[in-house]
């Protein structure tokens, strides 16, 4: 990597194995996809026999009819046509029922399970499929590559990465109905095609797995939970039978392009809850010895994220089954399965080669983060200490949220916040550096890893999360650590705090812990979104909106999947359509103008470009001018009548003469000559005033574009609203809030510029507090009026969010 060419570039490294070269590639061209220009079919609503038969469907699965309610409308459109329909819809999912027999106690118990037999429908052209090692830059991508694939894979091989997700679903609101499904997702495609729940790349319920009804003098015996996890692999194991034997074998398959490649599917992730991991990886739950799926942390070290402890594997479980088996003696079988805390049971992930189940169990940012570490542990922990202060405190902490200003993306807080905390912790940990759940919890939920965010990471938890907590625990004597000596930091009166403080909740839980193999998995797998269960979870609405509006709530499992299977082929349907109509759409375009227009790409000297003013140089790349743009306008007025408008505001006192100055200096940068050698605006000149201003922008935490919507307005939904910004100036960059956002002609050329009131350092960053130091703060102090200047709206970077100091009226601020 000694030869990693110049910024903003990217270096991808193959894995050896797949024979490619290394590349490098401009940073703009990150994330450019091209796609085939395919001739779309011309009946794409076959087998329905017209389009108004299909589409007709299609509205009555939206509004959710029932099998009556349908042949009503069916009967209806039939005589307002005059005329029948008969749509021999060829199935494109097919789930099937499947019999599995598993025997608990004296009674063979006969169990129905339905699985997908529908070859994955988004196979076609790989593009993108996990070659190896591939770095973007310093950003660790999937490692799993073409270096996984058997030593008798053929030289046209590529690996089909499955991401699998399985949890039950409350049906009904009062969870009498449960349905248990299974997410198939395919790895090889883009995070934004495949974290979707559409029909074209994006999940599909592929599974659907039988609940096992559980008589009451049954719960919690050893023998029935783990017939019940016995009847789980059982049922999983005949839904992943249309994938064992391609794994070991590989599938000789057509690909989009036309070419015949060789594939090899394997499950890469696992995306699911603890309990349904644990399920998964057949282990005895919680209360066990060694309750973690990925290593063997004993129970009581699970809040200790300063260890480390063995991984488990597949080989040592196998191993360690096949030796408990082979003991007779029982009392002595269970002793060895207790050694691992693993069940009696084969797991039915052993069948598809390539794939370690342990391996592909997945971090979960949604019920390790979000439901678990903050709404059951920091979040009520937070509240007691509020409550503790006295109401005094929630009311200043009320206040403190109130003076955020508003943003576009951003919950605005009036009151209540402690009680909105549960939902909004996001937003909260962003206002308030919330220092020791924060960033750890910030970092896992990152789109873009480099090597530098990801040892930030691994320092912030390793370093600052990990002592905080052992800090914590010693002061409120949890009984984690009774065992530990006592660090010597903590302070001697904690006896008369610990009873207050202590909220009696236990610290020691499997997804403290799970953190632990966060960055292994961001290493092996990509960054945490390629495993969430939110994209999943999401999918668990529709399934209740079927069962409610569609099903008679009896049998209701495959009316579910049956009315499912509708909705996925009318998708595929609508798909085609929607394509079939684009196409002929451009093909209509291209009639009328010709030929399509080349596209003029500028090049610009960036060393030509003066640097002497007191902002940023002012040339605008053509390519680029779509990315600020100015927005409803009020009308034009004359720079007279402008002045007489703001006459009260200090900043805007000598308005015309200064930006007269500004243009004398500003306009000879920018290539357009001034009028006249001593340039000054006239008072009839005209002026529009705008209040918006779009800022599109690449944003540094993940190398897409994203656009701010500033406001410059005074009653903006009923609030005075006048933005912050990020400006690049010279030679460093600034911050400063719009005072008001204008175009002005000169010389028969519109410029676009933005009057604002710029803010300084509060200190130099040696001087900062420790306290700022240590939450990252930058305070920020307002400039006085006289000193408000213009800028290009060009040199705007992007928004920012400032936040004024409680109780401060002079204009302080914290930047965030
Ligand atoms: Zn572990």
């Amino acid at each position: 990597m000694s030869d990693i060419p110049e910024l903003d570039t990217i270096y991808t490294e193959y894995h050896p194995s797949s024979g490619l070269a290394p590349k490098i590639t401009p940073l703009e061209d990150h994330n450019h996809k091209s796609f085939p220009s395919l001739v779309p079919e011309t009946h794409p609503w076959e087998p329905f026999q017209t389009r108004i038969d299909f589409e007709a469907l299609e509205l009555a699965m939206e509004i959710g009819l029932n099998k009556k309610q349908l042949s009503c409308y069916i009967a209806l459109l039939h005589r307002v046509q005059n005329r029948g329909t008969d749509s021999n819809e060829e199935d494109k999912f097919t789930f099937k029922i499947k019999i599995i027999h598993h025997q608990y106690g004296k009674e063979p118990t006969p169990h129905n399970q339905s699985t997908n037999v529908e070859e994955p429908h988004c196979l076609e052209t790989p593009k993108e499929t996990t070659d190896g090692q591939e770095r973007l830059g310093n950003v660790f991508m999937m490692s799993h590559g073409q270096g996984m694939l058997p030593s008798h894979a053929p030289n046209d091989s590529k690996l089909i990465s499955f991401i699998l997700y399985a949890d039950k679903s409350k049906l009904s609101s009062f969870g009498s109905a449960m349905g248990h499904l299974i997410i198939a997702r395919l790895g090889n495609l883009p995070v934004e095609i495949r974290n979707t729940d559409g029909i074209l790349g994006g999940g599909c319920i592929v599974g659907w797995l039988p609940i096992i009804k559980e008589e009451s003098s049954e719960t919690g015996k050893t023998g029935f939970v783990n017939f019940k996890n016995a009847v789980y692999h059982e049922a999983f194991k005949a839904f992943l039978e249309n994938i064992v034997l391609y794994s070991h074998i590989g599938s000789n398959t057509k690909c989009g392009d036309g070419q015949y490649r060789v594939l090899w599917p394997f499950v890469l992730i696992l995306s699911a809850n603890y309990e349904e991991f644990m399920t998964m990886a057949l282990l005895r739950g919680l209360k066990s010895n060694f309750p973690c799926p990925i290593c063997l942390v004993p129970r009581d070290s699970q809040w200790d994220l300063s260890q480390s402890f063995p991984l488990r594997t597949e080989n040592d479980t196998k191993n360690l089954l096949i030796k408990a088996m082979n003991e007779k003696n029982l009392e002595k079988r269970d002793k060895i399965l207790k050694e691992r805390s693993i069940r009696p049971i084969e797991n039915a992930f052993w069948s598809i080669n390539l794939t370690d189940i342990h391996l592909a169990i997945s971090y979960d940012c949604l019920h390790s983060d979000d439901n678990s570490l903050w709404e059951d542990h920091f979040f009520p922990l937070f509240k007691l200490l509020i409550k503790d202060i006295g109401r005094k405190s929630t009311v200043a902490v009320d206040n403190c949220f109130s003076l955020v200003p508003r943003w576009s993306s951003l919950n605005h807080f009036e009151s209540d916040v402690v009680m909105n905390l549960p939902t909004y912790w996001k937003d909260v940990i962003m206002l308030t550096h919330f220092h020791l759940p924060g960033y750890t919890l910030m970092y896992a939920d990152f789109n873009l890893h480099t090597d530098v965010t990801l040892s930030m990471a691994e320092a912030e938890l390793n370093q600052k999360f990990h002592p905080t907590l052992l800090q914590y625990l010693t002061f409120i004597e949890a009984p984690e650590i009774k065992t530990r000596p006592e660090p010597a930091n903590v302070a001697a009166d904690q006896q008369s705090h610990s009873q207050s403080a202590n909220p009696q909740k236990s610290w020691n839980f499997p997804k403290i812990h799970l953190r632990k193999h966060l960055f292994r998995d961001i290493r092996e797998k990509g960054v945490t979104r390629n495993y969430s269960t939110k994209p999943n979870e999401k999918m668990h609405g529709p399934i209740r909106k079927i069962y409610l509006r569609r099903t008679n709530f009896k049998d209701f499992d495959d009316q579910i999947l049956e009315a499912n299977h509708h909705i996925s082929v009318a998708g595929i349907i609508r798909s085609k359509i929607d394509m079939l109509d684009s196409y002929i759409a451009s093909r209509t375009n291209e009639d009328l103008t010709g030929e399509s227009v080349a596209y003029d790409q500028t090049e610009t000297n960036d060393s030509e470009i003066s640097h002497e003013a007191g902002i940023n140089p002012f040339t605008i790349d053509p390519q680029f001018t779509d990315y600020r743009k100015l927005a409803s306008p009020k009308p034009t007025s004359t720079l007279n009548s402008f002045e007489a408008s703001y006459q009260s505001t200090p900043a805007f006192q000598s308005f015309g003469e200064k930006l007269s100055k500004f243009l004398r200096q500003f306009l000879p940068q920018c290539g357009i000559p001034l009028p006249q050698r001593n340039f000054k605006l006239a008072p009839l000149d005209e002026i529009t005033e705008y209040q918006y201003l779009q800022v599109t922008y690449t944003c540094s935490a993940d190398w897409v574009l994203k656009t701010d919507h500033l406001r410059c307005n005074p009653k903006f939904f009923g609030h005075p609203r006048y933005d912050s910004v990020v400006i690049n100036g010279n030679p460093d960059i600034f911050f400063a809030q719009l005072l008001t956002l204008f175009t002005i002609t000169v010389n028969g050329t519109t410029l676009s510029l933005a009057y604002v009131q710029p803010y300084e350092p509060l200190y130099r960053l040696a001087n900062r507090a420790v306290s700022d130091t240590e939450l990252e703060l930058l305070r920020l102090r307002k400039k006085p009026s006289k000193d408000a200047m213009f800028i290009s709206v060009y040199s705007i970077i992007r928004g920012a969010v400032l936040i004024p100091l409680s109780g401060d009226s002079t204009g302080g601020a914290e930047k965030t």
